[in-house]
């Protein structure tokens, strides 16, 4: 097996978390020559952890041994980093959000094509258990078809970071955690957007987006609400979703919820009447208990290979990306309507 070597730009929190941990899951099929960054502490906190660096981006590129470089930099420094590796010669792997919007994407593209080089997206949110959970009640159908789905990601700490909180970088949460949701949504449902509301957060006064929440509904008949805040003192569950036999709640990245299934057996007896603060009610009273059932969920497991096996895979036996440049786009140009639709 002969392993690709890529050179690492960009050693801050993704960066150095693909040198330290990503990576070397797939040590077999991968080699990181070493890291550059523009800031000379990131390269010495590099170094000293044991990495190789690099004294300029141009070093990197006139390095023979180098075949593709992973770009964890700022968004607004995607698509110059993307084409000047790519017209070198190199493979790209580049960080979400890929580009700043469609038009730039589609420049990066174009040189992908000409150059006939790898050019791949880290929407790496794919693999992450609760999506799969849903994935698999998606497709296996444990409460029937889904009809409903609610995704939401909720934290109290603001925007991290310095570049995140401005606008020229790309800040913001919709190109942030955003780019995640709506990639697991759109690669889930598999159907063409009917019609999207957006509406963005500002409550902690940056110029860019603290949050923002959107309601999808899809030609399919498959309807979504995306959210994402950043001063949710308390959440609501990270998954809701509803099909046409039963209810599951994901609560959190721990797995933990429940989801309850119709039992639609014989003589079940009429839910019993219940007081609802002032009133009284049969409608919205618990079902009785032959009613439903609790279920296991579905596995967390992917069946398709991890994202740097399919790197390598992509690169040196043709195979084709799980996440495909096709599909980045469709997320990024739902991300420019959504800018669009704000600026109305
Ligand atoms: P960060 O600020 O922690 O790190 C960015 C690093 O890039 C800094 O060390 C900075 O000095 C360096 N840098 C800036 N411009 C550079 C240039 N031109 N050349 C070389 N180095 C440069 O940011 P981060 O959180 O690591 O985010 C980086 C990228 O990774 C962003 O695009 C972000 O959206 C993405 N990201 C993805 C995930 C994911 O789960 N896929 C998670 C976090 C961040």
């Amino acid at each position: 097996m002969q392993k690709v070597n890529f050179a690492i730009v960009g050693y801050g929190g993704m960066g150095s978390y693909h040198a330290r941990t990503l990576m070397p899951t797939e040590s077999e099929r991968l080699n990181i020559t070493g890291v550059y960054d523009i800031d000379a502490a990131r390269l010495e906190a590099a170094k000293s952890e044991g990495f190789e660096t690099y004294e300029s981006f141009e070093a990197i590129l006139a390095d023979e041994a180098v075949e593709g470089i992973l770009i964890a930099t700022p968004n607004d420094s995607h698509k110059e980093l993307a084409i000047t590796a790519l017209r070198a010669g190199k493979h790209v792997l580049c960080e979400k959000p890929v580009a700043m919007n469609v038009e730039e994407l589609d420049e990066i593209l174009a040189v992908a094509k000409e150059t006939g080089k790898t050019f791949m997206v880290h929407q790496n949110r794919r693999w992450d258990p609760d999506f799969l959970m849903v994935r698999n009640m998606y497709q296996q159908k444990p409460i029937g078809d889904i009809f409903q789905i609610e995704s939401r990601v909720q934290g109290a700490n603001g925007i991290p970071g310095d570049w995140r909180h401005l606008k020229e970088h790309g800040g913001g949460m919709l190109l942030d955690w955003g780019v995640h949701l709506l990639d697991q949504l759109l690669w889930l449902v598999e159907s063409p957007i009917k019609s999207m509301n957006v509406d963005f957060s500002y409550v902690l006064g940056d110029p860019v987006d603290d949050g923002f929440f959107t309601y999808i509904t899809f030609e399919n008949g498959v309807r979504a609400i995306v959210e994402v805040g950043t001063s949710n003192y308390t959440k609501l569950p990270r998954w809701y979703v509803k099909g046409t036999e039963g209810t599951a709640k994901i609560d959190d990245w721990d797995l933990s919820g429940e989801m309850i299934r119709a039992t639609n057996a014989e003589g079940v007896s009429a839910p019993t009447p219940i007081q609802a603060g002032v009133g009284l009610t049969k409608t919205m009273a618990p079902p009785s208990e032959e009613a439903m059932e609790k279920i296991a969920f579905p596995s967390s497991e992917a069946d398709f290979i991890p994202f740097y096996q399919n790197v390598y895979e992509v690169i040196r036996e043709g195979a084709e990306p799980i996440v495909k440049n096709e599909e980045v786009r469709v997320v990024l140009a739902l991300i420019d309507d959504m800018f669009k639709q704000e600026a109305i």
